[in-house]
């Protein structure tokens, strides 16, 4: 695998190769490895579509050199694309709700993007239909839809995916990753599963969350302050193909923002919300497994930390649940 020792041109070349480190695990548990997505150059995992899907629109003539793209995004993703766009000479709009954090805004912001606010009790359904109204009344713009574009899934299984197998030789035996638009577990979840069957993958959503009800659970719905991860609506995400996945693992926001606060004391890892849940998932995977539970063809999980908590503290993240969840 190559590394990011040697100098390169442009930041969109050290996007991606990502450390995969072990988590503490007891002896009831098979080990866990998580993909530290922090270490892109904007800081998340977002990165890489963002690079993926301009380069490929360009390519195939989606989108006009010079043109605009608009987005609707908790953030992550405005990070990313805006990193991309700047690079590849396009303009960047991004329509966020207004509850996601402010340091991923001011970010946006500062990479050239523009930013425009929906209302957070409207979600991200309207932030989406502001996007493609905007781009409606422009002649040069797309919307490069993360929620709907396959490019959003192949970018993980072009890039993610590979690393991963890479790394681990191969022996993958169980994916558990966050769903936002779920193109990170699609993507890594097809490359699985295409190397072996047997692969169990497992999505993560928080408590609330209603990507369950496609693989025959009963969800409630509810609010959730875990951030990037859980759907309201699962007509809006269109890339969760229930076929390729397991099993659907609710996370209470309390869960994981407890083991965020572990995985920062005890492992030195500052990660977020999505990161803590996906965490808890893992843990119990590998558990079952551990225990005979689960058939699977290699003894090791895989899990992703999508970001850093540095992103949340204004949010009160490392103050305490109350103040982090109100
Ligand atoms: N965690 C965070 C912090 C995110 O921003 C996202 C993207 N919405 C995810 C997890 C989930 O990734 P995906 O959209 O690929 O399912």
């Amino acid at each position: 695998m190559t590394t990011h020792e040697e100098p390169v041109d442009s930041v969109l070349e050290t996007i991606g190769r990502t450390p995969l480190v072990r988590l503490q695990d007891g002896p009831d548990a098979v080990p866990v490895y998580a993909k530290l997505e922090s270490f892109n150059p904007g800081a998340s995992i977002k990165d890489r579509i963002g690079r993926y899907m301009l380069e490929r629109m360009l390519e195939r003539g989606d989108l006009p050199p010079g043109g605009t793209i608009i987005e609707p995004t908790a953030g992550n993703t405005g990070i990313g694309l805006a990193i991309a766009a700047e690079q590849l000479g396009l303009d960047a709009v991004f329509v966020v709700p207004e509850r996601f954090s402010v340091e991923k805004q001011q970010l946006m912001a500062a990479l050239g993007g523009e930013v425009i606010n929906t209302p957070t009790d409207e979600g991200m359904e309207r932030a989406i239909d502001r996007a493609h109204e905007l781009a409606a009344e422009l002649d040069d713009a797309a919307v490069p839809q993360q929620f709907s574009n396959p490019l959003n899934t192949e970018a993980h299984y072009e890039t993610t995916a590979p690393e991963i197998f890479d790394a681990l030789d191969g022996r993958v035996g169980a994916v558990v990753a966050g769903c936002g638009t779920a193109g990170t577990l699609m993507g890594i979840a097809r490359y699985a599963l295409e190397r072996d069957p047997d692969t169990h993958i497992v999505a993560v959503e928080p408590e609330g969350s209603v990507y369950g009800d496609l693989v025959g659970e009963d969800r409630d719905e509810g609010e959730y302050k875990i951030e990037g991860i859980g759907t309201h609506d699962t007509a809006t995400n269109e890339l969760f193909e229930p076929e390729l996945v397991d099993a659907v693992d609710a996370i209470a926001d309390r869960d994981a923002h407890a083991e965020l606060e572990r995985l920062a004391r005890e492992e030195g890892h500052l990660v977020a919300s999505s990161a803590g849940a996906a965490s808890v998932a893992a843990k119990r995977v590998a558990r079952e497994i551990a225990a005979g539970e689960l058939d699977v063809p290699h003894e090791t999980v895989v899990t992703i930390f999508p970001d850093s908590s540095e992103r949340y503290l204004s949010k009160g993240i490392y103050r305490s649940f109350e103040e982090w969840a109100s």
